[in-house]
């Protein structure tokens, strides 16, 4: 099976998928989209309304937001993969549950050893701390960790979600600073 195949028997999967509660009332699962072959891979917390309504990820303004960052170092969305902690959507947008996240985390993590991206980029805390467990975004953000992970030493770096930066603008002066650090590997 090509990466690409992989990808969509992943996608199929989590399309069919009733592990955790968080199938139940949603529209659209969110498996996630992008290249097979990204350096760069962009992990979120998990599908918000416009996401759902989709079954993609990051369609909503926080994505808009995200396609001008990527625009500002000029990476271009095709090129890199985006994905969530979990693939659908909580009800209410609120936080996933522990036992949420764990019950999802074989799709994330499949999908990392696939696309075997150089470089991480956390978006918002509960993708932080899969990583970097109990580390504090407002300490660690923008800050490039190496970090072993299926079987791989790869660069995690943390960053605000582009949502808190649509609702504080010194976050937003952060995120934009946070992403030319991505230009550095
Ligand atoms: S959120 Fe993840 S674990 Fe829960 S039902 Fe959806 S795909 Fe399955």
């Amino acid at each position: 099976m090509t990466k690409e195949q992989q990808l969509e028997e992943i996608a199929h999967q989590v399309r069919v998928c009733t592990r955790c509660p968080l199938y139940k009332n949603t529209i659209h699962a969110v498996p996630g989209e992008g290249s097979s072959e990204a350096k760069v891979m962009f992990i979120g917390e998990g599908p918000g309304y416009w996401e759902d309504q989709q079954g993609r990820p990051f369609v909503g303004q926080a994505g808009k937001l995200l396609d001008e960052l990527l625009q500002s170092i000029k990476l271009p969305r095709k090129e890199v993969f985006i994905g969530n902690v979990v693939k659908h959507r909580p009800p209410e947008n609120r936080d996933p549950l522990p036992q949420e996240i764990e019950a999802c985390a074989p799709f994330l993590d499949q999908q990392i050893k696939i696309i075997n991206p150089k470089i991480i980029v956390t978006l918002g805390r509960f993708s932080l701390n899969k990583f970097l467990p109990g580390e504090f975004i407002s300490k660690v953000h923008g800050q490039a960790r190496f970090v072993n992970f299926a079987g791989q030493k790869r660069v995690v770096i943390p960053m605000y979600h582009p949502a808190a930066a649509l609702r504080r603008s010194i976050i937003m002066e952060e995120i934009k600073k946070d992403f030319r650090e991505i230009e550095n590997f």
